[in-house]
């Protein structure tokens, strides 16, 4: 089925997320929706599923001008839809999960028995490779394969068209590269799929079409045989470099050790972090690699005292952190990048100018005999908002207004603003746009140059690479190896899915 998307417009009050949006998706060809965080995507596929009513253009099926007044509708007419966060009930099976969605169903594809469901299941398993048990509980089944459940549910009701909304963004590499398997052999039995992504490795291994959206407009269309760097300049808007520049790092001593560090969670006594030891040395980045989940989260907030540890000790250039309130360890020359800067980084109905003194608003040269001085905090703000690019109309303004990738900037300003020892930066780039990454790349490797001792714990394998000096790589709570960036991606995977060293994989 051709699906054809002509002058599709879509606003939110005054602000327009879809300006006259053209797009084309045939059979058997993959179409990538390519656009930074905010471009509008998503709303533009939940139009087409008729999450949103468009205030502009028209749907085509095979050329017939369509409206699809819920997604049941859209459903009907053969388009699938995986979201970026899924819809599955936990408790049920896959077989199970598949009949929820079939009692509306009103043509053939009606799937209303057990049996039947389950005979669904096995075959589009076999049929795509999906591997997938149809009696198997959806909470027990990895992030892989229950996406691959919600694949098999829109395939079960017969999706001529499948869109695929960031689908990867819960994914190991490994992971992945199925899916992008699952998704070529989709095309090849004639299926039109519309992959939404971000990420320019993606687009280039499996697209047949690119289309570039920006601010919620199209800014062209692109090819697969496109460099990365010619991608992400039609993505951005200027010209990026993907790799980030540095030098080989200069380390001097060991300035953050970690010693035996445990973490048990209080009310199901699992082990969230098992016996955790390493060196980092001050001037050089270990970026700590795993699928998310595997206690990274917590190594970062145990080190910072966020979380409270059932055993080991963390010292920083002698000192002891461990038992220390937050805010001594801050005090002790600690930065800190949370990983949600919604819940912990900022605090959103705050201005810029006081998000960027959080901690520090108790302090000359910001208070004085216990006032705030607001002609400093202005102008505080104004030479952070500079010197970090934060794209905002006024210091003024509050920070939940800004985009992701601002707000984020707003966090590393405060946080760069002191002077440091140890920076510890949780998924520094999560939902950031390819100009903001290249940004709060160059200024991390800015910090270990000063000689600043930098934790970076990512679950995108790519920033890994970009930053790391030395790799850790964490798995159910452990520390697996800590290995060279020369390591390639098959063996880190293969490490972060749980084989216990490089040697191992080997
Ligand atoms: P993408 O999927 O490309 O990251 P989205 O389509 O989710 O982008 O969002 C595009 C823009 O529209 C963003 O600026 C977002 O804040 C805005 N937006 C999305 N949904 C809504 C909504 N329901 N109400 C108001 N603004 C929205
Ligand atoms: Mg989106």
């Amino acid at each position: 089925m051709k699906l054809e998307l002509q002058g599709i417009t879509k606003k939110f009050g005054d602000f327009t997320a879809n300006d006259a949006i053209d797009l084309v998706v045939s059979p058997g060809k993959v179409h990538a929706l390519l656009g930074e965080n905010g471009a509008g995507k998503s709303t533009l596929m939940n139009v087409l599923f008729g999450l949103y009513d468009a205030d502009g253009g028209q749907i085509l099926l095979d050329g017939e001008p369509t409206v699809f007044s819920d997604p049941g509708d859209a459903m009907d007419a053969g388009i699938g839809m995986v979201h970026q966060h899924f819809m599955l009930v936990p408790v049920f099976t896959v077989a199970e999960s598949l009949m929820l969605g079939h009692e509306d169903v009103k043509g053939p594809a009606k799937l209303l028995n057990l049996d039947a469901a389950r005979d669904k299941v096995k075959e589009l398993s076999e049929r795509f490779g999906f591997h997938i048990d149809p009696d198997a509980i959806i909470e027990d089944l990895s992030v892989g394969a229950q996406q691959r459940v919600e694949i098999i549910k829109a395939l079960s009701r017969d999706a001529k068209v499948l869109i695929l909304d960031e689908p990867t963004a819960v994914l190991t590499p490994q992971e992945t590269d199925e899916l992008l398997e699952i998704v070529g052999q989709l095309r090849d039995s004639g299926t039109a799929v519309v992959l939404i992504t971000h990420k320019l490795r993606e687009v280039k291994a499996i697209a047949d079409d690119i289309t570039v959206i920006r601010r919620g407009k199209v800014v062209g269309t692109a090819s697969p045989s496109d460099s990365q760097e010619e991608l992400a300049s039609l993505m951005v808007g200027r010209s990026v470099s993907m790799a980030v520049d540095k030098e080989p790092a200069e380390p001097g001593d060991a300035a953050l050790t970690v010693d035996g560090l445990s973490v048990v969670d209080e009310e199901t006594d699992i082990t969230l972090l098992d016996n955790v030891s390493f060196e980092l040395r001050a001037g050089e980045v270990l970026a700590v690699a795993g699928v998310q989940g595997n206690g990274q989260t917590e190594l970062a907030e145990a080190i910072l005292g966020l979380t409270k540890t059932d055993a080991g000790s963390v010292t920083l250039d002698g000192e002891r952190l461990t038992g220390r309130s937050i805010r001594s360890v801050l005090d002790a020359g600690v930065g800190f990048v949370p990983e949600d800067r919604t819940e912990d980084g900022v605090v959103a109905d705050f201005t810029i100018i006081n998000n960027l003194i959080l901690d520090l608003y108790d302090r000359a040269p910001y208070s004085k005999r216990g006032s705030l001085q607001p002609s400093v905090l202005r102008e505080n703000a104004d030479t952070q908002v500079e010197n970090f690019d934060v794209r905002t109309t006024s210091i003024d303004a509050l920070t939940g207004s800004l985009s992701g990738g601002n707000q984020q900037k707003v966090v590393l300003a405060r946080e760069l603003s002191r002077d440091l020892k140890l920076l510890i930066a949780s998924q520094p780039t999560r939902g950031l746009d390819v100009g903001s990454i290249e940004f709060v790349h160059k200024r991390i490797i800015e910090e270990r140059d000063k000689g600043v001792a930098v934790l970076v714990v990512s679950s995108e394998l790519d920033e890994v690479y970009a930053l790391a000096d030395r790799i850790a790589v964490m798995y159910h709570g452990k520390i697996v190896d800590i290995v060279s960036p020369d390591t390639d991606r098959d063996t880190l995977g293969l490490m972060m899915a749980g084989a216990h060293s490089k040697e191992e994989v080997a």
